[in-house]
């Protein structure tokens, strides 16, 4: 079923696990996403990228998502993961998404603030939720290229954090404290800290962008710390295209098969890390 990212956050907050958000730019990453949470019987947030228009038009692949996501025997948020721009944002909620990130991390604080609280103004007209982030994250967003490596300075300041949140009315907060987009080369290494002294200056729900390949030990600290929302998609995308490769050097007759291939390898990484951020 249909639920709003709120909606979502408030099972989390109650059940006190982190909910997992994945990226599904195609069919074979939504079903082994929708798999994975009816496996478990857990609420899940499937997300469109807006780096992701080229490689499958919003306008397609939104009302796919949503199909999915009411057949769904779990709750289903569908949200726009790293919007850029308000246009983009608008499209979403038009096409009935329930919850949209605005993410105007590279622009100054106060341009950051006056398109946040614009997106808010959007989506709750429509009765969707909105993640804002502050600080900014390595920008290699599920490209496959390497991690950028993070420097504290880019890190999310907890009292700019508190400011945010209060200005903006947002819903839920991404927030930088040492993880990255895309393929780490080195262990990542949490400031929990600060995560900490966010979580005890606003009152609503924390992300964690660059979620994959973090240890599961960083993942369950980072959920007892206030994280309610995991984005991860790097790591499961890359199982898929082992899978391929594995089927491609024995004889394949159809294409379908290694989009079948991909789907169930996919879908024990998603497991894997369901298995943690749901603590099952
Ligand atoms: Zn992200």
């Amino acid at each position: 079923m249909l639920v709003t990212l709120n909606e979502a956050l408030e099972i989390a907050e109650k059940e006190d696990f982190a909910i997992g958000a994945f990226n599904t730019p195609n069919l074979e990453c939504m079903m082994a996403v929708i798999n994975s949470a009816e496996y478990y019987n857990v609420p899940v947030i499937i997300s469109h990228a807006q780096l992701h228009e080229a490689i499958m038009p919003l306008s397609t692949i939104g009302p796919i998502m949503l199909l999915m996501a009411k057949n769904a025997k779990v709750p289903v948020c569908v949200h726009l993961d790293h919007g850029e721009s308000l246009e983009y944002l608008k499209q979403a909620l038009d096409i009935g998404f329930t919850s949209i990130m605005y993410d105007g991390s590279v622009l100054s604080y106060e341009e950051n603030v006056k398109n946040t609280i614009q997106a808010v103004a959007m989506a709750k007209k429509m009765g969707a939720s909105v993640e804002a982030e502050i600080g900014v994250l390595g920008r290699s967003e599920a490209g496959g290229k390497e991690a950028v490596e993070e420097k504290a300075d880019v890190y999310t300041d907890p009292d700019l954090a508190k400011k945010f949140v209060e200005e903006t009315g947002i819903d839920a907060l991404a927030a930088i404290f040492g993880t990255a987009h895309g393929v780490y080369k080195t262990k990542p290494k949490l400031d929990f800290p600060r995560i900490e002294k966010i979580k005890s200056l606003v009152s609503i729900p924390l992300v964690m962008h660059g979620g994959s390949g973090v240890s599961p030990e960083d993942y369950t600290t980072a959920i007892s710390k206030g994280i309610r929302k995991i984005n991860y998609y790097t790591y499961m995308s890359r199982e898929g295209v082992f899978a391929a490769k594995k089927l491609l050097k024995t004889e394949v007759g159809f294409f379908h098969d290694i989009a079948d291939t991909a789907v169930k390898a996919m879908e024990e990484d998603v497991k894997k890390a369901m298995k943690i951020f749901y603590k099952k």
